[in-house]
């Protein structure tokens, strides 16, 4: 994506949409969105908006995937067509796969899959429309998900990513930011079990800015966490 050249924060320190350096953009989550799948979840960071689909466990498509300790965790992100400015192929991107794989590292040590040896858990990330931070906001919806189809996990995970736009650290980073900062750096993290489980960075950051940085990305999560659990509780509640 091209450089683009306009000024990202204003004389008062404040971003491009008015938001603080350490503010998020508005995050929705719902759960349960699907009746088709085992547990399904949107989540939207600003215009970003990510759905997940969990299906399993349920016997693998194929014999030769059978792990006989534990369950194959599978993960599938995608980008729709129409979930960017200009379209994008329906065909999945050497970045689909990687971010599939990025996710699934994320989920792996946090899904208890010994409790479930010889199936697979599948999990479908469409990302209906992109602003920026959808690897995070894919492990988010993935996580509340997973937790809707009823499957074991460690603790929840939530992610966002930090980036550095004129010098300043700035909290869960959009398409503007991205394209024109000089890093961004997604985190994703289980805070209720101390565990960081996914932490990328492109673009260069001073080791105090890596660790500020991080300090920010962590604070954020645990109220992502906290608001998932919110969700959650709204759903499976039941007053009797
Ligand atoms: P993330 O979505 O996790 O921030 P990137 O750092 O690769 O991942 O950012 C890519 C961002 O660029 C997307 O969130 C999206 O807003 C934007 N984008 C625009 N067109 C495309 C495209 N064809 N493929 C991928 N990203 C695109």
């Amino acid at each position: 994506m091209g450089k683009v050249s306009m000024k990202l924060i204003n004389e008062e320190g404040l971003r491009h949409d008015g938001r603080r350096p350490d503010e998020m953009r508005p995050v929705t989550m719902e759960v349960g969105v699907l009746s088709n799948s085992d547990g399904s979840a949107l989540v939207s960071f600003g215009r970003t908006r990510v759905l997940a689909a969990v299906y399993g466990p349920r016997e693998p498509p194929q014999r030769y995937m059978i792990l006989p300790d534990r369950a194959l965790l599978r993960v599938r992100y995608h980008m729709a067509p129409f979930s960017t400015s200009e379209r994008k192929s329906p065909a999945p991107s050497r970045r689909e796969i990687e971010l599939s794989k990025v996710i699934r590292e994320a989920l792996e040590d946090i899904v208890l899959t010994h409790l479930y040896p010889r199936t697979s858990i599948d999990i479908f990330i469409e990302v209906l429309q992109a602003d920026g931070g959808t690897r995070t906001a894919a492990v988010t919806a993935a996580s509340l998900a997973l937790a809707d189809a009823g499957i074991p996990m460690k603790a929840l995970v939530a992610g966002v990513a930090v980036g550095k736009i004129e010098g300043v650290l700035v909290l869960d980073v959009d398409e503007i930011e991205d394209g024109s900062g000089e890093a961004d750096m997604p985190v994703a993290a289980a805070p209720d079990i101390g565990k960081i489980t996914l932490f990328q960075l492109n673009g260069v950051l001073t080791r105090e800015e890596i660790e500020r940085g991080l300090d920010m990305a962590l604070n954020a999560i645990q109220k992502l966490v906290e608001m998932e659990k919110e969700v959650l509780r709204k759903k499976y509640t039941f007053n009797v």
